[in-house]
């Protein structure tokens, strides 16, 4: 058959570019903007990682799951966590039951119509975009979890456990089975990770985490499919973000100081498309005032004191006290889940 959608399309922006089969019954598509979705055939029914943001997009993905797997309805639609790229296009693949972090259902219900001007203001400069988001609804989580939960349908098995780090919500889909786990926007490649909503240190025992399950492969947010050891450019990001705001810090710089000075150095890190600079930079930035919030509470916890205008370095490093949490904790444990409707 010949290939009707435009797989040469600009990457990730309007693109409606062809799924790809990671494995028997599991889907991804890279070229929609704001996530990676995913999805796994069962004998049952679907299950689904993530929802498209741009409606043309969302209505272009549901049309290639329903060809991909005809007949089947779709069970489950599981974010990843409550951000536009990952939950706005849910409304497109109703009656599904949406499950996620309880934290992604109480960030979810504050998304007002104030929430849905922001989104659709952002889009001013794409009109072609703007014009398709005049009907957002928003589709809360009919199901939450706080911990981990585990979807068995058809043979599959897909566990949904809470990560964090990314935001407080983050959560990754692990098939133990297939040895492919979707985890979210903790991983970004080649990419800046978003870290407006972060804690950096419980983000990089999430890709410690990532890295203990036994994937052979991981999906990313952002991206496309990699492995466990993609997982380490991101923590050297964080781990340098974290290091360089500390300096700023203890030569007493304030966080505005600590944003204009080390936005350039952090902006070398990852490739920036010319037309998405200034974004990115705004990002980077909010993401520096997070982790200068961090680290002061960490230097003034380690009892760290001014002098002579700087800041005295504390007894015991963090970075170095710092220990990933144990493996243990990644065993999920099937907890009951609450429904909120
Ligand atoms: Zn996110």
């Amino acid at each position: 058959m010949a290939a009707r959608r435009r797989t040469s399309f600009k990457l990730g922006v309007s693109g409606l570019g062809e799924r790809q089969e990671i494995a028997s019954g599991l889907f991804i598509n890279t070229f929609y903007r704001g996530c990676t979705p995913g999805f796994v055939v069962t004998d049952e029914g679907l299950i689904l990682i993530d929802t498209p943001l741009i409606p043309k997009q969302a209505k272009d993905w549901r049309e290639q799951i329903e060809s991909a797997a005809p007949g089947l309805p779709i069970l489950y639609v599981f974010n990843t966590d409550h951000h536009r790229g990952h939950a706005l296009g849910n409304q497109y693949f109703l009656p599904a039951t949406v499950i996620a972090h309880e934290r992604a259902y109480k960030e979810m219900s504050g998304y007002t119509e104030n929430f849905k001007e922001r989104v659709y203001n952002s889009f001013k400069r794409e009109p072609e975009i703007q014009e398709q988001l005049t009907e957002i609804e928003i589709i809360l989580p009919d199901v939450t979890f706080t911990d981990c939960a585990r979807l068995q349908y058809g043979g599959r098995e897909i566990q949904l456990i809470y990560a964090g780090g990314h935001t407080p919500a983050t959560s990754i889909a692990w098939l133990p089975e297939e040895k492919i786990a979707f985890v979210g926007d903790i991983l970004w490649v080649d990419q800046h990770p978003y870290m407006a909503q972060a804690d950096s240190l419980e983000w990089i025992d999430a890709l410690r985490k990532i890295r203990s399950l036994g994937a052979e492969r991981l999906v990313p947010g952002h991206g496309p499919v990699c492995g466990p050891d993609d997982t380490l450019k991101v923590e050297e990001y964080i781990l340098f973000k974290r290091q360089r705001v500390r300096d700023y810090y203890r030569e007493g710089k304030t966080k505005n100081e600590a944003k204009s000075g080390l936005v350039g150095e952090m902006l070398e890190l990852f490739p920036v498309p010319l037309e998405r600079k200034a974004k990115i930079e705004s990002q980077i930035k909010s993401g520096i005032n997070r982790v200068y919030r961090e680290i002061q509470r960490e230097e003034e916890l380690s009892g760290a004191v001014p002098r002579n205008g700087a800041l005295q370095p504390p007894a015991v490093d963090v970075e170095q006290a710092h220990e990933p949490q144990a493996e243990a904790n990644m065993i999920p444990i099937p907890v009951a889940v609450e429904a909120n409707q």
